[in-house]
């Protein structure tokens, strides 16, 4: 199981990560990425590695 969370102050909602994502976690929550479908991450850092802000950390739990 993978542990992802969104740094909302550095979030600017710019999509990278919910776009790139291949396991559909993460969605725009009120103008800032959330992971919504925890459950299905990977663990690929796909999203910590588009994130142009470094606003997101994963990590195994
Ligand atoms: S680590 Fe991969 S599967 Fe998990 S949220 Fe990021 S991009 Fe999606
Ligand atoms: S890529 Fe980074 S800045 Fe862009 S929406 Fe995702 S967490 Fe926010």
């Amino acid at each position: 199981m993978f542990k992802v969370d969104v740094d909302k102050d550095k979030c600017t909602g710019c999509e990278e990560c919910i776009n790139n994502c291949p396991a559909s976690v993460l969605e725009l929550v009120d103008g800032k990425s959330e992971p919504v479908e925890m459950d299905e991450c990977l663990g690929c850092e796909t999203c910590v590695e588009v994130c142009p802000e470094g606003a997101i950390t994963v990590t195994e739990v």
